[in-house]
């Protein structure tokens, strides 16, 4: 039932422009959504819209995390970064295009917050096969990260109040960061481009997410 639920919602997304390569089309088509949602809401996993997980954050809408992936271009074998696991699945989703099936040994690194949310996110991807391809820990990913510089890419999932220069810090030269930039109920969609110690930012339009929270941002939401 999902997985013919999962191919209409595929072939939407591409229609309305939002899935465009092979890669994150295949992604979508192996990621099972309705193992990241909560279980009373696994019925609507495949309705294009953001769901609640814990706390009062949500797993966003899968056109946007197709936006997202597409922006973000990962490759087979990358080493990707994303702050904000919440539920796990868009992670999931950049495992499958950096290391696909059981091909290639790209990996994601997620950092979360919210401890309960960490463990949610872990549940979800040890019952989906993802656990390990992606690797969830719990920081403040607002702040100095505890963390390598290392990274191809990377992504938020979190409004950030401004650049998100500790991000931006882990990725390698040539690297590309992606991440929702302002303080109002809308933001808008980033693409920073790291060349030769020069960030490149284009903006692409405006989204919704929930605001970045911790140390780094002020307290202005907390
Ligand atoms: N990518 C997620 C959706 C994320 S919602 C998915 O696919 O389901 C945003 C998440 O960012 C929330 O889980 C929230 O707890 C987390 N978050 C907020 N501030 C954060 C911070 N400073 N560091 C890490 N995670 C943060």
């Amino acid at each position: 039932m999902y997985s013919e639920l999962r191919r209409k919602l595929v072939e939407k997304l591409a229609a309305e422009g939002y899935i465009r390569s092979p890669a994150v089309r295949r992604a979508f088509m192996r990621v099972p959504r309705e193992e990241f949602v909560p279980a009373r809401l696994r019925h609507l996993a495949y309705v294009d819209t953001p769901l609640p997980t814990l706390k009062g954050q949500t797993i966003s809408a899968p056109h946007m995390c197709a936006l997202m992936c597409e922006l973000l271009s990962p490759l087979e074998g990358e080493k990707i970064l994303e702050i904000g696991t919440g539920s796990g699945y868009h992670a999931a989703l950049c495992a499958e295009v950096v290391a696909p099936g059981d091909l290639g040994d790209g990996t994601v690194v997620t950092v979360e917050i919210e401890e309960s949310l960490a463990r949610f996110a872990v549940e979800n991807l040890r019952r989906s096969g993802y656990y390990g391809k992606v690797n969830p820990i719990v920081a403040d990913g607002s702040v100095t990260l505890p963390l390598r510089r290392g990274f191809d890419k990377a992504f938020i999932t979190a409004a950030c109040p401004s650049e998100p220069h500790n991000v931006l810090e882990v990725v390698e030269d040539g690297g590309v960061v992606v991440a929702p930039v302002g303080t109002g109920y809308v933001q808008e969609l980033v693409v920073y481009r790291l060349n030769k110690g020069i960030i490149i930012g284009e903006r692409r339009g405006p989204v919704i997410f929930v605001p970045l929270r911790g140390a780094g941002v002020g307290g202005r939401y907390s």
